[in-house]
């Protein structure tokens, strides 16, 4: 059983050699009455809240931290080769918390979903059809309260959770604008995800004036992924209440000490609702959000672009790129595909 082991805690940008890739020969059993699985892991989900796992946490209230000599865990997409558990049989397919490593002994079935729809691509439970396209949805929908006409800006754009903020609010009939740090993702943005405009952060020294030339009458909904510099410009730029989604704040996790906002007056002249949200109070919604997405892919109303890397021994190096943005679109590592 080849693995990627967590090697120990992590200060400032995480490296490749945080982890390692080792061959593990322990047999997996899931005992009957158990509630455990085996499975095997087929595409595992790059997420930049791992980070957060990989620094020292001694609160149990928070996400656990990753525990050195074990195993990175992520979420991932997986197929169950044995079952202790009464509502997953051999060959199901699920997603969920899985572990870096050809195959995972899962004794906490709790928070795994059955996949039963695989007219769509699998991968695609680790992005659109999974945590980051909930994270989209209920970010969107419920924290936004987006109204057709309004302004929307959506930082990290490209990105997993991003494209998909931004194919949503097109559907809702809103104006959209999205950040990225290249080229590339930017050209993304307009010509294949259906953007009204976009720009990309890193040539923009002022990022006050490149919001205001975007959105000359002011922003009604900012969904955040970035945080630091990104909010004091996108605070400034609002309208009166406005909301902000406080989805993410991407360029501050690997710092020590994070860069403080200097525009938090404007939330309240302005009347701005900030409100942050953990995807997981939505997962009790999943059945629902199914039913909305899944039809928007078959019809073509919403694409989804994937950077795909290949086998575990990748995998430590697309997890580290998405701190420099090395990802274009949502960061998927293939293990197997069946
Ligand atoms: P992405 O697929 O967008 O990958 C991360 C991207 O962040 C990179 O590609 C890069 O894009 C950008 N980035 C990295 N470092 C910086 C930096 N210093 N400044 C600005 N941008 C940076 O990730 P996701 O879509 O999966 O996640 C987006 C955000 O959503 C993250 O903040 C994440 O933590 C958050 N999140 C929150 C959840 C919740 O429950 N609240 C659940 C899931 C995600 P670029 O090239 O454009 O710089």
């Amino acid at each position: 059983n080849k693995q990627v082991i967590f090697k120990n805690f992590v200060e400032g940008f995480p490296k490749e050699t945080d982890m390692y890739v080792k061959t593990s020969s322990v047999s997996l059993k899931a005992e009957e009455g158990s509630n455990a699985v085996v499975v095997k892991n087929l595409y595992l989900s790059c997420d930049p809240y791992m980070r957060t796992r990989m620094t020292f946490n001694p609160d149990p209230s928070e996400l656990s931290s990753f525990v050195p000599g074990y195993p990175v865990q992520g979420f991932g997409v997986a197929k169950v080769v044995d079952s202790g558990h009464p509502e997953f049989k051999k060959g199901d397919l699920l997603w969920g918390i899985t572990g870096w490593e050809e195959y995972s002994l899962i004794r906490n079935s709790e928070g795994l979903f059955k996949i039963n729809h695989t007219d769509v691509p699998l991968s695609y439970y680790t992005g659109i059809l999974g945590m980051p396209g909930m994270t989209a949805w209920a970010g969107f929908f419920e924290v936004c309260a987006p109204k057709k006409g309004e302004y929307v800006y959506v930082s990290a754009a490209s990105g997993a959770v991003g494209q998909l903020v931004g194919q949503f609010a097109k559907l809702m009939g809103c104006y959209v604008v999205g950040s990225a740090g290249s080229k590339e993702k930017v050209e993304l943005l307009k010509n294949k995800l259906g953007f009204d405009d976009a720009f990309n952060y890193k040539e923009k020294k002022d990022l006050v004036s490149a919001l205001k030339r975007c959105f000359p009458e002011g922003i009604d909904i900012y969904f955040e992924n970035v945080g630091g510099k990104m909010v004091d410009a996108g605070l400034l730029n609002m309208r009166d209440r406005a909301r902000i989604a406080v989805c993410g704040m991407v360029s501050q996790y690997n710092l020590s000490k994070p860069e403080g906002v200097q525009n938090l007056m404007h939330i309240l002249h302005k009347r701005i609702r900030m409100e942050g949200f953990v995807v997981f109070d939505f997962f009790n919604q999943y059945s629902k959000f199914l039913e909305t997405v899944l039809p928007s892919i078959r019809e073509g109303k919403v694409v989804y672009v994937e950077d795909i890397a290949e086998g575990l021994e990748n995998a430590p190096a697309a997890l580290v790129g998405l701190f420099s943005g090395q990802n274009v679109g949502k960061q998927v590592v293939v293990v197997a595909r069946e």
